[in-house]
């Protein structure tokens, strides 16, 4: 792949790693590259980090033509900087695309550019623990008509931001509301796509649960308000009865994760009985009032699990392990960030080197 980097005449400096937050800090350079129908993928670019200008018109603007991915750059003990399953989050980009009628990208090419744009910022990957490069790369319709078609025009971004530990204070369980009101997405529509769109809608919700004291809601599925789907922008697993239970991904509704996948891919090789299965707030009601709800939490690149501690459902609350993080919460945690910081052996081939 050709891609033309130039470089910034006024480098930054980097925040210090302890205050860093998440998305507040921006690296100095970006990715970009645009699309024509007809024409494919042209002028590959890194350029100095900046504003961009689109045509008052842009199908982005009007329509919301727009998808996303999240990943991160991790740096090792020994200074090394390498990626968690980069393919997945190409792969998953190119299917959002195809849903939202945007054009897909070669995933070589992808890959190629993620690299080259991740080595070109390795001094923006911080040292400590628990820190890393949160990389954004997204994709927009840039068609400067009103008309409504599929995209004709498109712009492909990758941004950066050093991003601080998610656990600086220690992992605390947080207080989570089942939303019976809004619904995030529905059976045929775009939940399994990462767009702006699904994030634009579930915003309101959260607003509302953070106004009554919880930092995120249940989501229960858009038809029948029965079945959970997510928590917050995070998948979800519980423990009941010995048996870990995630919420299926055939409905279309739910935003494939990788760290789902991967905590199931690693909770089976630890011998635990993992059931992708509807399952419905009565089973969890039932559970919770039974003593049987052992363990709940979300789990995402950014926080990589985040175990639940209260759950509220028609103003009654319930109390989840005692507020405590559980055995296999903890268990994932541990493991998985110990791969992506290269601390613990990686023998599922997970880690991509830089
Ligand atoms: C990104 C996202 C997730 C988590 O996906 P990961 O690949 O694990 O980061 C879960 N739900 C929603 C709605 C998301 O947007």
């Amino acid at each position: 792949m050709d891609i033309k980097i130039v470089k910034t005449t006024e480098p930054k400096t980097m925040p210090k790693e302890s205050e860093l937050g998440f998305g507040q800090y921006f690296s100095d350079h970006m990715f970009v590259m645009d699309y024509e129908a007809g024409k494919g993928w042209f002028n590959a670019r890194i350029v100095p980090f900046g504003n961009i200008s689109l045509h008052p018109a842009s199908t982005v603007l009007h329509y919301g033509a727009e998808i996303f991915e999240g990943l991160k750059a991790y740096r090792t003990e020994e200074g090394n900087v390498q990626l968690f399953r980069p393919m997945e989050n190409i792969r998953r980009l190119n299917r959002s695309a195809e849903r939202m009628c945007l054009p897909v990208i070669n995933e070589d090419d992808a890959l190629e550019i993620l690299e080259t744009f991740v080595r070109l910022e390795e001094k923006w990957v911080p040292k400590s623990f628990g820190t890393s490069l949160y990389l954004r790369p997204y994709m927009f319709g840039n068609d400067e008509t009103l008309g409504v078609h599929t995209v004709h025009r498109a712009t492909y971004m990758i941004i950066a931001s050093p991003s601080g530990s998610y656990y600086k204070e220690g992992i605390n369980p947080v207080k989570i509301m089942i939303e019976n009101e809004d619904v995030r997405t529905v059976r045929g529509g775009t939940g399994y796509a990462k767009c702006g769109g699904n994030y634009a809608a579930s915003t309101r919700a959260g607003e509302r649960a953070n106004k009554k004291g919880y930092s995120q809601v249940l989501w229960l599925d858009g038809v029948e308000r029965k079945y959970i789907e997510e928590v917050g922008a995070m998948n979800v697993m519980f423990k009941i009865d010995g048996e870990i239970v995630t919420p299926e991904l055939n409905s279309g509704s739910i935003l494939p994760g990788i760290t789902r996948k991967s905590c199931i891919e690693v909770l089976r090789d630890l011998g635990y009985k993992v059931s992708e299965r509807l399952l419905s707030i009565d089973e969890l009601l039932e559970a919770m009032k039974n003593g049987k709800l052992e363990e709940a939490w979300g789990c995402g690149t950014a926080a990589v699990v985040s175990p639940i501690g209260r759950l509220m459902y028609d103003d009654v609350e319930y109390v989840i392990n005692d507020e405590k993080i559980g055995e296999v919460t903890q268990k994932l945690y541990d493991i998985l960030t110990g791969i992506q910081w290269g601390k613990v052996e990686d023998k599922y081939n997970w880690v991509h080197k830089l």
